[in-house]
C-alpha cells in the first residue's frame, strides 16, 4: 500500500480538515487498526468509530510510531510531534482521500459488484488480464466502505488497469463506492438472496447495486437477471451473456462435463465459438462465462479468451493453519502472493503465540506493479517490522535482493526444488510457519511436506465466522460490558490454542476453562488473558498459581482447601470468583449458605474476589421463564450481601448464550459467551444471518461397492438395500465421534448435494452409506455437517439430542483445519 506520497498539508486541505500541523511528513500508508501498522512514520491513522472506537487506539498508534492521525475531536491527546486532523466523519474523509487519489490517475478501471463471486470474478481477470496490463486490484476481498478506500489507495502510476469489487450490505452505500472507484466498465456477478434483510425488497437491492454502473461506458452482465431493470441500466453500452436467451451477444446454447473441466458452445456475433473451463461446479462455471464475457466485451478474440480461461486457477482467500510436522503449527497460503496479501498473512501470523519461534517461507513475487529494486525493499521492510525469526526465501529475484534482508536466520534458494532438497537441515521444529508463494512455485509441494499428514477426516474451523459471531453478541450488550469466552473442552471441540489465540486479538475479556490443565494448556500456548478455572480440583493447586489461574470456588470445602494452600504459601489477594447456586443445583454456593460464607470471607486477606456469579439452567426456554426470574433475584440477594461484606464491588455474571439474547436486563457487568460463539443458539432463529457455525465436519469415500437388493450390510448384519444398487464406504466411526445412534438410516450425509442415509451400523473407523443412482467415486468428498446443507442442529434432531453433544463428541483423531481470509 505504499506507492503515494502526499504533504500531510496537502492532506489536510484535501479532506477539508480543522487542526493545526505541529510537524511536516510525508504520507503514503493508510491505517485503520492500531494492531496492524507497519512504515508508522509515513503512515496517517484515521480514528473510526465502529464497535469499537478508533480514538481509544490513537495512544498505541503512537507508540508505534504513528505521528499523523485523523480524528473527530481533538486534540486532548497529548503526544509531541503528532499532527490531529479534526473532522465530522474521519471514514468520509478517508474516503474523500482516495477518490482524490483516484481522480489523479486515469487508468482504466473494472468495477465488479453482485452478491456472490465478487472475489473470485476479480481475481480470475486479474489472470486473465495480468499478461498484457499492470493491473492493481483489491488484496483479498476488501471490498466495503472501509475495503475499497484502502485498495483504490494502491494505484500507481504504472498501472494501467485497475480491477476493484465493491460489496453493500445496505442501502445509500454503492453512491460513495463509486466515487472512489470511477468504473469505466461494469461487471455484474450473480445475484442471490445474500444480504437480502439489509434491503425493503429484491428490486431496492437490486438499484443499489446498479448504482456502481451509473457512469460506465460499458455493462457486462447476465441477460435474464436484468429482465425488468432494463430502464435502470445507465451505462452506455452493454454487452450480455444468458444461458437460456438467443438475444443475449454471449448466448450459451450447449454445455457438457467433459471429466473435471466443462465444454461450452455459445452463439457470438453470429458465430458458433467455444470455450473450455478447468472446473465443473456451478458457481465456478457461472464466474467463468462472466469473465469470458468480459474478455469478449474489452476486445479479446474468442480463440485467444478460450486459451486463457482454459489456464483459470483455483482462488483462494483462506489462510489454511494447521498442524505440522515436528510440533510445528503450518499456515499455509501458498497460492497467491503479492505485498497486500503477504501483509495479512503475516499479521495472521503476528497472532499466533503457540509457538516462540515464526517462520516465513516466501517466494518471489510477479506482477507488484513496482520497480524489482523497489518491490523486495519494501518486502524486507514488511518483513523486519513484523516479528518473523527465521527467513526462507525462494527464487531467484530473493536470491539476488538477498542483501536487503537481515532476519536473525535466512535462507535463500533458487528454486522450490533447491529448498526442498535442504528440507532436513532447516531443521523446522516447534515454529509457526507462514508458507506464502507466487502459483507457479508450486508451494503446496512444500506444505505438503511440512504438514502433518491428514487422516482424511477433518473438521474444518472458520475463525473469521468465529469473529463474526463474537462480534454479534458484543452487538447485543450494552457497551462497557465484559464477555467471558468458553473455551472449556477445546472450544467445544474447536480447538485450544487457535481459537483461544483469535479471542485473544479481538479483545474478550475472560476465558472458561473447565479444569486446570485446560488453563495450563492455554497457557502454554502463549495466552495471557485472564483465565477462569471453573472445576478446579485442589490437587494440582500448584498449577494454578504457577500458571496464573483464577480458580472458581464454589464450596466451603474448596474454599477452606485453597485458603489453606494460600496461607500455608504466604499468598494474598489471590484472585478467584465465587459460584453461587440459584437453582441449578450442580456446583455453588447456596442461598441459605451465604451468610456464613460472608462470615468467612469477611477479613480474609488470602483471596480477592474477582466476580461473584451463577448459572441459569433453562434460559432459553420460555415455558421455564418464572423459574430464570427466580434465578435472577436469588442472585441478586446473594452478591449484594457479598458485595456488602467485602466492601468493594466485583464483576458479577450470570447469563449464557441463550441469557444474553433473552436476558437482557440481567447482563450485569459480564455475560458467558459459550455455544454461540460456535454458532449455535437456540434463541437467535436460523435465518439471523449474523450467527453461523464455525465447524464443517467432512470426510470422503474409500470404496464404492454394487450391492445386490436383498444382501445384508456391517455389522449383524444390520442393513439392506431394497433393490439393487450401490454403497460408498465412508472414513468416520463411532471412534470419531458419529455415534452408533446415527445407522440404519438414522443419519445423514451430503454427498455429491446429495443428502443420503446411513446404512447398517456404525462401525468403529467407518460407516456405509446408501448412493444408489449417484455418480460417486472413491476419493470424493463427504459432508457429515456444514453451514449450508446439514446443521448440527440437525444432526442432534436425528439422535435426539443437544447440538453441545454432537461438538463435542467429534474425538480429538479427527484434525482440525483452521481458515482464515
Ligand atoms: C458452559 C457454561 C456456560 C456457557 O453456556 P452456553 O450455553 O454454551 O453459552 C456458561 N456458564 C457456565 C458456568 C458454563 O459451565
Amino acid at each position: 500500500m505504499h506507492s503515494n506520497q502526499y504533504a500531510i498539508t496537502e492532506v489536510k486541505q484535501i479532506i477539508n480538515a480543522g487542526g493545526q500541523i505541529v510537524k511536516e511528513y510525508t504520507i503514503n500508508t493508510l491505517f485503520t487498526d492500531s494492531r496492524r501498522i507497519n512504515n508508522p512514520a509515513e503512515g496517517l491513522f484515521f480514528a473510526l468509530s465502529g464497535r469499537r472506537n478508533g480514538h481509544e487506539f490513537v495512544a498505541e498508534a503512537y507508540a508505534a510510531g504513528v505521528r499523523n492521525f485523523v480524528v473527530e475531536y481533538g486534540p486532548e491527546f497529548n503526544l509531541p510531534e503528532a499532527n490531529f486532523l479534526i473532522v465530522d466523519d474521519p471514514l468520509a474523509a478517508m474516503q474523500a482521500l482516495a477518490a482524490y487519489h483516484r481522480s489523479r490517475f486515469d487508468l482504466q478501471v473494472i468495477g465488479i459488484t453482485g452478491s456472490n463471486g465478487k472475489t473470485i470474478v476479480k481475481e480470475w481477470l486479474y489472470q486473465l488480464l495480468a499478461a498484457d496490463k499492470n493491473i492493481v486490484r483489491n488484496p483479498k476481498s476488501y471490498n466495503s466502505q472501509i475495503g475499497v478506500p484502502l485498495s483504490v489507495w494502491q494505484i500507481n502510476g504504472r498501472n494501467d488497469l485497475g480491477i476493484f469489487e465493491a460489496g453493500i450490505s445496505t442501502i445509500n452505500e454503492m453512491d460513495k463506492l463509486e466515487a472512489i472507484i470511477k468504473p469505466q466498465v461494469g461487471v455484474l456477478t450473480h445475484i442471490g438472496t445474500a444480504h437480502d434483510e439489509g434491503f425493503k425488497d429484491r428490486r431496492e437491492k437490486m438499484l443499489e447495486k446498479l448504482q456502481l454502473f451509473r457512469h460506465c461506458e460499458k455493462l457486462i452482465y447476465n441477460y435474464d437477471q436484468l429482465l425488468n431493470f432494463q430502464a435502470d441500466i445507465k451505462a452506455r453500452e452493454t454487452f450480455t451473456w444468458s444461458r437460456k436467451m438467443n438475444q443475449a451477444d454471449l448466448y450459451v446454447f450447449s454445455e457438457t462435463v467433459i471429466a473435471k473441466s466443462y465444454y461450452l458452445r455459445a452463439q457470438y456475433q453470429k458465430r458458433e465459438i467455444e470455450c473450455l473451463i478447468p472446473f465443473a461446479d456451478e458457481a465456478s462455471v457461472e464466474n467463468a462465462i462472466i469473465c469470458w464475457a468480459t474478455m469478449l466485451a474489452l476486445g479479446y478474440s474468442p480463440v485467444e479468451a478460450d486459451k486463457r480461461i482454459e489456464r483459470l486457477a483455483p482462488v483462494s482467500m483462506r489462510l489454511e493453519l494447521k498442524t505440522g510436522v515436528n510440533n510445528c503449527s503450518v499456515i499455509d497460503d501458498s497460492y497467491n502472493s503479492d505485498l497486500q496479501s503477504l501483509e495479512i498473512a503475516l499479521n495472521f501470523l503476528g497472532q499466533q503465540n503457540q509457538h516462540q519461534k515464526k517462520t516465513l517461507i516466501l517466494s518471489d513475487i510477479y506482477q507488484s506493479g513496482l520497480q524489482q529494486d523497489e518491490l523486495y525493499r519494501q518486502v524486507a521492510n514488511l518483513i523486519s517490522s513484523k516479528k518473523v525469526d527465521k527467513f526462507v526465501g525462494v527464487g531467484e529475484a530473493l536470491m539476488a535482493y538477498e542483501h536487503f534482508f537481515n532476519v536473525a536466520e535466512q535462507h535463500f534458494f533458487k528454486d522450490t526444488a533447491a529448498m526442498l532438497q535442504q528440507l532436513r537441515q532447516l531443521n523446522f521444529k516447534e515454529e509457526t510457519i507462514l508458507i506464502k508463494g507466487s502459483r507457479s512455485f508450486e508451494f503446496e509441494r512444500i506444505s505438503r511436506a511440512l504438514a502433518q499428514k491428514a487422516h482424511e477426516t477433518i473438521l474444518e474451523i472458520n475463525l473469521n465466522t468465529l469473529l463474526s459471531n463474537l462480534n454479534f453478541y458484543k452487538s447485543k450488550i450494552e457497551p462497557g460490558v465484559k464477555v467471558m469466552a468458553m473455551v472449556k473442552a477445546f472450544s467445544y471441540g474447536s480447538g485450544t490454542f487457535e481459537v483461544a489465540n483469535m479471542l485473544q486479538y479481538n479483545k474478550v475479556d475472560y476465558l472458561a476453562v473447565a479444569y486446570i490443565d485446560e488453563g495450563v494448556s492455554l497457557r502454554q500456548a502463549g495466552i495471557n488473558l485472564p483465565v477462569i478455572v471453573l472445576n478446579p480440583e485442589a490437587s494440582a493447586f500448584d498449577k494454578v498459581i504457577e500458571y496464573k489461574l483464577e480458580p472458581a470456588i464454589y464450596s466451603f470445602g474448596l474454599l477452606d482447601d485453597f485458603v489453606g494452600y494460600a496461607l500455608d504459601r504466604n499468598i494474598s489477594n489471590y484472585p478467584v470468583h465465587l459460584k453461587i447456586d440459584t437453582g441449578m443445583h450442580r456446583l455453588g454456593f447456596e442461598n441459605h449458605e451465604i451468610e456464613t460464607l460472608c462470615d468467612m470471607l469477611e477479613q480474609n486477606r488470602y483471596v480477592r474476589i474477582q466476580s461473584v456469579f451463577s448459572h441459569l439452567a433453562a434460559s432459553e426456554a420460555s415455558k421455564h421463564d418464572g423459574f430464570t426470574q427466580t434465578q435472577i433475584k436469588r442472585f441478586e440477594k446473594a452478591f449484594k450481601e457479598i458485595e456488602k461484606t467485602l466492601g468493594y464491588k466485583v464483576i458479577k455474571h450470570l447469563c449464557n448464550t441463550a441469557g444474553i439474547i433473552r436476558w437482557p436486563s440481567a447482563h450485569y457487568d459480564m455475560v458467558r459467551l459459550g455455544i454461540g460463539l460456535y454458532g449455535v443458539d437456540s434463541a437467535v432463529s436460523i435465518k439471523e444471518t449474523d450467527l453461523q457455525p464455525i465447524a464443517s465436519l467432512k470426510t470422503s469415500i474409500a470404496q464404492v461397492k454394487k450391492i445386490k437388493g436383498g444382501d445384508t450390510i456391517s455389522y449383524g448384519r444390520s442393513g439392506k438395500l431394497k433393490k439393487d444398487g450401490k454403497i460408498a464406504t465412508v472414513r468416520i466411526g463411532y471412534a470419531d465421534g458419529y455415534l452408533r445412534a446415527f445407522g440404519n438410516g438414522i443419519g445423514k450425509m451430503l454427498v455429491k448435494g446429495t443428502l443420503v442415509p446411513t446404512v447398517g451400523n456404525i462401525t468403529m473407523d467407518m460407516c456405509m452409506l446408501d448412493v444408489s443412482g449417484l455418480d460417486v467415486r472413491e476419493g470424493d468428498e463427504v459432508i457429515v455437517f456444514d453451514e449450508q446443507h446439514q446443521r448440527i442442529e440437525e444432526l442432534a434432531r436425528q439422535i435426539g439430542t443437544i447440538p453441545y453433544e454432537i461438538l463435542t463428541n467429534v474425538s480429538q483423531r479427527v484434525k482440525r483445519v483452521y481458515f482464515y481470509e
